[in-house]
């Protein structure tokens, strides 16, 4: 085959990348991707928002994803870890969402159900596929890869899109990375079975259950399967002593809503960990380059908005090249556009999730306030409607200055994170010890 005339090349197959190569395949335009695993393989980050599935609609993926009976998510819920406090958010209940509901998916079929859908498309999928060096400039883009002999090509293409998650292939080989200036966490995480549910549809909400400086997921991902994860600040992590299985059940039985549900599980496989999550790159564009997912930036994964920013910066960068192959060269316009529209929706995210590690935002996230719809702008950023509008814009401005005079103020009852039995004061105070 001609190995010179793609007119974009995609580096990685996870959901950002599958997004991109199948609008532009779908365009009719010559797509190659490369991705250096067989799928399918394990990923983490498996609760999706209601914005996604009009992503998977607009892809021609939706049916498909339908008839492979991932769960049906309506709503997310969030606890704190004495069992003291909790709320849910309804999606269909929230003025401001435009789908109401999402799904929940384990990763290793949903990942290789959109990689199908990608070649399906028209896009030249190769799995094995490592790409090693790229050079983007304003005449065109090489790239060198490895195939699954360890034999080394070179591809030439108008565009280039990276897509390679936190593996940030071309962010690394600029040096573009900024790591969070303070959150230096580390998630431990596995899959279970028989994971207590709620019965009816709240069975298959996410559930978040928010400890002092440390947070659980629990994520319906099957019928019987769950995904349980811990994050946790890495110097605690650190300074803990026993296994990874020791700290993670310790903490498990330091909060009476997650040892309720755990009390039964049994878990499939071994734990796992990951670290120094939330970062971003100074630039998501290049020359003939723009970086989507989790290759432009990840945060801190607590309002399960990963796979959804990554598939909706795939959809913009998928236009921007549309747009610019059509006038027969990149548009700086179009370019600096995607950078300014990503950042936005990364940042905003970003700010969301420093204020969740507060204790004022947590007291009105909890107990939201009934009026100007504040609960519906709240549910909305849960489910992924990241450029709402005005309307929505200024509920989000207005309970950020909430926050603010929560602090000084008290506007709804402050909440406590301490144990609320003695039993439980013994389990923490025994952790604390090790
Ligand atoms: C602890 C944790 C929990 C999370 N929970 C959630 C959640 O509940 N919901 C949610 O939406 N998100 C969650 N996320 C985030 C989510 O995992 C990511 O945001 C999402 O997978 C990003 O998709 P992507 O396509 O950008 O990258 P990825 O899904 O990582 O895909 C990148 C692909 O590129 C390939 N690749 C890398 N380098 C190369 C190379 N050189 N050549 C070829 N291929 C390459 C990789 O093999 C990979 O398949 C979580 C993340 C973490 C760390």
């Amino acid at each position: 085959m001609n190995q010179d005339n793609y007119d974009a090349l995609v580096i990685g197959c996870g959901p950002g990348g599958s997004s991109v190569a199948t609008f532009l395949a779908r365009s009719g335009k010559r797509v190659l991707v490369m991705e250096k695993e067989f799928f399918p393989r394990f990923h983490i980050g498996e609760s999706l928002l209601p914005c996604n599935m009009t992503i998977f609609r607009d892809m021609g993926v939706l049916p498909a994803l339908q008839a492979a009976g991932f769960p049906r998510k309506y709503g997310a819920q969030f606890e704190l870890g004495n069992g003291s406090i909790g709320t849910r958010f309804v999606f269909r209940q929230g003025k401001f969402n435009r789908e109401p509901e999402a799904i929940q998916v384990e990763r290793a079929p949903f990942d290789h159900l959109l990689l199908k859908h990608a070649r399906a498309s028209g896009a030249d999928v190769r799995e094995g596929w490592s790409v090693i060096k790229t050079i983007s400039d304003s005449a065109g883009v090489n790239v060198e890869a490895r195939d699954p002999d360890g034999k080394i090509h070179n591809f030439s293409a108008a565009y280039l899109v990276d897509a390679s998650g936190r593996g940030n292939l071309t962010g690394n080989q600029e040096n573009l990375r900024e790591l969070h200036p303070t959150w230096k966490k580390l998630a431990i995480f596995g899959h279970f079975e028989n994971v207590g549910r709620q019965p009816g549809e709240g069975g298959t909400d996410t559930v978040i259950v928010r400890l002092q400086n440390k947070w659980f997921w629990v994520i319906p991902i099957s019928a019987d399967k769950t995904s349980v994860g811990l994050v946790i600040d890495k110097d605690e992590f650190n300074q803990s002593g026993g296994s990874i299985g020791e700290i993670f059940q310790r903490w498990i039985e330091s909060s009476p809503p997650v040892q309720e549900r755990m009390k039964n599980a049994l878990r499939l496989g071994d734990l796992q960990t990951t670290t120094d999550f939330s970062y971003y790159n100074r630039k998501f564009i290049g020359n003939r380059l723009l970086r989507v997912g989790d290759a432009a930036g990840f945060l801190d994964p607590i309002f399960s908005a990963g796979v959804f920013l990554a598939m909706w910066s795939g959809r913009l960068a998928s236009e921007v090249v549309l747009k610019s192959l059509a006038q027969g060269k990149p548009n700086r316009r179009l370019f600096a556009g995607y950078e300014r529209r990503v950042r936005k929706g990364l940042m905003f995210y970003w700010q969301v999730v420093e204020n969740y590690y507060t204790t004022p935002f947590m007291e009105l996230f909890l107990q939201p306030r009934a009026h100007h719809d504040l609960p519906s702008a709240v549910n909305a950023v849960l489910a992924g409607e990241l450029e709402g509008g005005w309307s929505l814009r200024w509920r989000l401005k207005y309970f950020f200055l909430l926050v603010k005079l929560q602090k000084r103020w008290p506007l709804v009852p402050h909440i406590s994170f301490a144990p609320r039995r003695a039993r439980e004061r013994k389990t923490l105070a025994a952790a604390a010890k090790v």
